[in-house]
């Protein structure tokens, strides 16, 4: 199968400079664009390609560029922000593209910022990837020596200055809101949206936040077209997906494989099934903040779509499976003890309420939880579920706590009875 975004990268292999990177075809996606398309053109090709942002929302990527005031009247400064601060546990997919073959983030960012004419990017980088800020500097250098970042790129007239910023480690900082406001270098709580990024972003002007694995599609889709994206995929979302697998499994790791292949064929083939000794109880599809599934859903497809229909979300398609050995509660509990901890504090039922359902997990784990706890987790579930906060870190937070009590009420059950865990 083709595989756009991960060809050149082999796990353990140097990265690819900049001249290696050109004798791939590396910016001859820039050099077409800028050479014979406008902006208006770029954003169409995104927009019909169906590419639909790999952060975990799923929105897709040419409307949200569409958004952006373009003409005379817009604002003279605009930003282009890649979101490189990948934090959801159990996701390590951008990771791969950073430190693999960062010229094609680059040059992915600045086709993008063409389309949306911004003058000024910025790489908002995960504060513990050190090799990639590494990796990201010199080849920023690179390609503003060679003529692709800085003043009449290529003698289009089109100009763009290249920013690394490495956060401090909070999951916070991913939400796109937070991520401009710790940029402007105040304090990452999110802000409300609307109005959304791209009318109000960084110091108020017209912003665009996309992921990191999304950007990397754009150099593909600009060079082969819409056709050719749709027709890499399994299913109705266009391309390819980088698509991860930890837990008991033989070998986890992360792969790049058309849109839409079943969870069966990620466990089973890719990840090469259970370790001996092992069942699959549950699965997390797309990091931490998802829905977990069980064994009756390994023919669901990862897309969009399908995940949705089964209760989940794709997130970031890098799924956590859970084996029959480990607590579902104490494996629920590490979770929410991750999420308290990175609540920003910012509103009330978030701050409030995670570290109290982690106190609650943390007593049915040890033993001493009563029925009544079951329920006060089931209406935290709601209390803290969307709509009730102002971003989508608690909700995230209560996908797999409400799954959890689904799925696995008996596991939560016997704690009660036998006042002690089960599993021990
Ligand atoms: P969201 O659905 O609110 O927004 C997604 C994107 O679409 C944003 O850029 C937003 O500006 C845009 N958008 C949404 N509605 C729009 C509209 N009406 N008009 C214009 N633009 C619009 O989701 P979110 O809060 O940005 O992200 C939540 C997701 O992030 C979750 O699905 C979770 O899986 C994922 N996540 C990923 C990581 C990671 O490390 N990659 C970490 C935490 C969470």
């Amino acid at each position: 199968m083709e595989r756009p975004l991960t060809q050149y990268i082999h796990p353990g292999c140097p990265p690819f400079d900049i001249r290696e990177y050109e004798m791939t075809g590396g910016y001859s996606a820039l050099r077409k664009a800028l050479s014979s398309m406008t902006p208006k053109e770029v954003q169409d090709l995104v927009k019909d390609s169906g590419l639909k942002g790999r952060g975990g929302a799923g929105f897709s990527t040419g409307i949200k560029w569409s958004v952006v005031p373009m003409g005379e009247d817009a604002p003279r400064l605009k930003y282009l922000i890649a979101n490189a601060d990948e934090m959801e546990p159990g996701t390590f997919k951008d990771r791969l593209l950073l430190e693999g073959n960062p010229h094609q983030l680059i040059e992915g960012m600045i086709l993008a910022a063409f389309a949306i004419q911004a003058e000024e990017s910025f790489i908002f980088l995960r504060w513990a990837y050190k090799k990639a800020a590494q990796l990201l500097r010199k080849s920023i250098h690179e390609a503003y020596k060679a003529g692709f970042l800085g003043k009449n790129i290529l003698d289009s007239g089109f100009s763009l200055e290249m920013h690394l910023h490495t956060g401090v480690g909070r999951y916070m900082c991913g939400e796109e809101t937070a991520l401009l406001n710790a940029l402007e270098g105040k304090r990452a709580t999110p802000r409300a949206k609307p109005p959304y990024p791209q009318i109000s972003g960084l110091y108020g002007k017209p912003t665009i936040v996309n992921n990191v694995e999304t950007l990397c599609n754009i150099p593909h889709i600009v060079n082969n077209g819409v056709e050719w994206f749709k027709g890499l995929s399994n299913s109705e979302d266009s391309g390819t997906k980088l698509y991860g697998v930890s837990g008991k499994v033989n070998n986890p790791g992360c792969w790049e494989l058309p849109m839409g292949v079943t969870i069966r064929e990620l466990i089973e083939e890719h990840a090469g099934g259970m370790k001996n000794g092992y069942q699959l109880k549950g699965v997390l599809p797309g990091g931490a903040s998802t829905d977990f599934l069980t064994a009756e859903h390994l023919d669901i497809k990862m897309d969009f779509a399908s995940v949705q229909k089964a209760g989940s979300r794709l997130g970031t398609g890098t799924m956590v499976v859970m084996d029959d050995a480990t607590c579902p509660v104490g494996f629920v509990h590490n979770l929410q003890h991750f999420f308290a901890q990175e609540s920003c504090g910012w509103c009330t039922p978030c701050r409030e309420g995670l570290p109290w359902v982690e106190k609650m997990l943390l007593s049915l784990e040890q033993g001493s939880g009563t029925a009544a706890d079951m329920e006060l987790l089931e209406m935290h579930t709601h209390m803290l579920g969307p709509g009730n906060t102002f971003c989508a870190l608690a909700p995230g937070a209560m996908e797999p706590l409400q799954s959890a009590l689904k799925y696995f009420k008996d596991d939560f059950e016997k704690h009660i009875s036998l006042h002690k865990c089960p599993y021990e």
